[in-house]
């Protein structure tokens, strides 16, 4: 690990309030002795299609948000079309809603979702920069994972987001959005074991933050993730 590596690592680590089980004893490569964790400005300048994609994901989430296409609307308080940045160059996807999703109507707002909101700041990304959505747009009861029937009839609008918001990188969190999108079953070893290409789009797959807050022995395997994403996305940006 390079030392700047390791200091990122530490930042993640103080970030997510875990004890860091590589610290007691760090190979620190000397030779890129870099060490600056400069925040990126978010953007500031907006676009014509900029404004566009942003008044398009309006539009459909005001046309979907009554959907009743598959049994989840029966609890829904709230429907949770996706938040953030509507040219992100990455866009984040997770399972579904949660109770506090439901109760809101943004996704990611809980727990899971304050630890993935310094996850990305500990790569340097502040949250409104990239754009977060869920395989369902509506809470499964108790959070159990969505029937394939709820996810073939959410699919559309996911697909929809990302046509319009036109990534350059995808981060699926979790197993639900990586086998419901890359169409393979698999464990998180062999779906992290390398890119994917969804759409012609690279594509990265980690750990869901709710498991990560499970078992925080896979943080570290979720670092690796982090930082392979950062390189790429800083190659981009
Ligand atoms: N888990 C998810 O997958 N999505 C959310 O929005 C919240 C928790």
């Amino acid at each position: 690990m390079t030392e700047k590596a390791l200091k990122q690592y530490l930042e993640y680590l103080k970030l997510s309030g875990i004890q860091d089980i590589f610290y007691s004893k760090p190979i620190i490569k000397q030779e890129n002795p870099e060490l600056a964790l400069q925040q990126k400005p978010a953007e500031t300048i907006f676009t014509n299609s900029d404004i566009d994609a942003s008044e398009q994901l309006k539009q459909l989430e005001e046309n979907y948000k009554n959907c009743q296409n598959c049994a989840l609307w029966k609890g829904r308080n709230k429907f949770c079309y996706g938040n953030g940045n509507p040219r992100a160059k990455l866009m984040l996807i997770g399972e579904g809603p949660g109770a506090d999703e439901n109760a809101s109507g943004k996704v990611f707002v809980g727990r899971a979702g304050q630890l993935l909101t310094k996850m990305l700041s500990a790569i340097n990304l502040p949250r409104d920069e990239v754009y977060i959505a869920n395989i369902v747009k509506c809470r499964p009861p108790g959070n159990r994972n969505p029937l394939p029937e709820e996810k073939r009839s959410c699919l559309p609008y996911l697909l929809e987001q990302i046509e319009i918001i036109q990534p350059k990188l995808l981060l699926l969190l979790g197993k639900v959005a990586a086998e419901t999108l890359l169409g393979i079953t698999g464990t998180m070893a062999t779906f992290r074991s390398h890119t994917h290409l969804f759409q012609g789009i690279k594509t990265y797959v980690s750990y869901h933050p709710s498991a990560l807050l499970r078992n925080q022995g896979w943080k570290k395997y979720a670092w690796i993730d982090l930082q392979n994403l950062q390189k790429d996305y800083d190659s981009i940006s």
